[in-house]
């Protein structure tokens, strides 16, 4: 399942700057010193390769592709990998980071890596995509590995991709290896409830922050920017849980209705529409600028980074933000959010819900057996209310937002790991 991102908000920023200034503000209250400021500043390997594919049209292109391995302190490196144009080294950098750290405060015993290549698989055949992705497993024969980095989906990649990854992979090493890679079809190793564990985390944190806030579900209201593979499932599994989804949007642009959205018709219409909902009936057409302001009380931004900036934030009225996607807050609209009272669920927790099928998948693989979708949901949920709960503790106890509370929880379970494990 690809997902679908909307169109660009103006003011872009810098999502490495904007992650290493939460980062910075953590270390701070943490007490870290300067040497494990750097090391867990710089990351552990950062590869970039050129990718000389054949096009359909006989033409050799050559692709930029690339792996950052932040850190492997709490285990082997673990990260999606995006296909999209705007993929470049720094933002590759800042979400390889963030997987070190959402891998923390779930406390999944992984580092964090990720990987991108700047294409565009709308305007790609699956033939051009099945080169490009087979081109970029060889290239990284020696990166990737069950024990050393495990790759996964991210925005522009799905089942298909990891397949083919899967089996290049496996190919070069002349055996099977299913736990090199999650993110799998069911069939290939996958795992049931990985297509919708993100959005099922996006909703246990929802859930959770509405009880803290005292906000029944039944009467709440949610907007969902993004209708790919996270915001689809949150909106799905949020009104099976009584919230009213207003709203929803993707790239042909927003969709209300005040008595809330058919979430069912809506993914059948999109299915059978080209992964887009251009054209659905049974709401009202407005703009993803809209959608963000709307008076909702659930706000879900699961798109991708720097969606609510300073440009915007003082337009957001919703009392909450879960955050499907990475990095949706740019760093300078935090402030202006928190100023606003809004109970911001930061990505690093509100969207582990996806690595930790991913690891529940890599488990499988490993033990060779596969686990019912009831038992997988059931520890997830877990984990990610577990995870929930020690943020808001953490924030209470260093009276913070929830986002700076789980940088303080990751940074402090890697620094204090590493303080044991040591450097050269
Ligand atoms: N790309 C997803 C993320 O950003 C999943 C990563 C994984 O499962 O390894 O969390």
């Amino acid at each position: 399942m690809n997902y679908i991102e909307p169109a660009p908000i103006k003011d872009k920023e810098n999502p490495l700057a904007s992650m290493m200034s939460r980062f910075d503000k953590a270390a701070e209250l943490l007490g870290i010193n300067d040497e494990m400021y750097n090391i867990l500043k710089i990351p552990r390997r950062q590869i970039t390769v050129g990718l000389p594919v054949t096009m359909d049209n006989g033409k050799i292109k050559v692709f930029e592709g690339y792996r950052v391995i932040h850190s492997t302190i709490l285990g082997p490196a673990k990260g999606g990998i995006r296909f999209d144009m705007g993929v470049n080294i720094d933002e590759v950098r800042a979400l390889a980071a963030w997987m070190t750290w959402k891998c923390a405060v779930v406390d999944i015993p992984y580092g964090g890596a990720k990987g991108g290549i700047m294409c565009n698989p709308r305007e790609m055949s699956a033939g051009e995509m099945e080169r490009l992705m087979r081109a970029y497993t060889l290239s990284m024969l020696d990166v990737f590995g069950p024990d050393k980095d495990i790759p996964a989906p991210d925005m522009g990649t799905g089942p298909r991709e990891m397949a083919w990854l899967m089996d290049e992979y496996s190919k070069a090493n002349g055996m099977t290896v299913h736990a090199v890679v999650t993110g799998k079809p069911l069939v290939l190793g996958g795992s049931l409830g990985r297509t919708e564990a993100t959005g099922r985390g996006v909703t246990v944190s929802a859930l959770a922050a509405m009880e803290k806030m005292r906000i029944n579900p039944y009467k709440a209201t949610a907007a969902i920017q993004g209708f790919g593979n996270v915001g689809m499932y949150a909106a799905a599994l949020l009104h099976e849980r009584g919230v009213t989804v207003q709203a929803v949007s993707d790239i042909s642009g927003g969709y209300f209705n005040e008595k809330g959205i058919d979430i069912e018709a809506a993914m059948q219409y999109r299915a059978a529409n080209g992964g887009v909902l251009e054209g659905f009936k049974g709401a009202d057409l407005i703009s993803n600028e809209e959608l963000l302001s709307l008076a909702v009380d659930v706000l879900v931004p699961a798109a991708k980074e720097d969606v609510i900036t300073q440009e915007n934030a003082r337009e957001i009225r919703a009392k909450m933000i879960v955050e499907g996607a990475n990095g949706p807050t740019s760093a300078n609209a935090d402030d202006i959010i928190n100023d606003k009272g809004i109970m911001v669920i930061p990505d690093i927790l509100a969207n582990a819900g996806g690595v930790t099928v991913s690891y529940f998948e890599w488990v499988q693989n490993r033990i060779g057996y596969k686990w019912t979708l009831e038992r997988i949901n059931r520890r997830s949920d877990r984990i990610m209310k577990d995870a929930f709960d020690k943020v808001y503790a953490t924030s209470q106890k260093y009276q913070v937002n929830m986002r700076l509370a789980a940088y303080i929880v990751a940074i402090d379970k890697v620094a204090s790991t590493y303080q044991y494990r040591g450097g050269y």
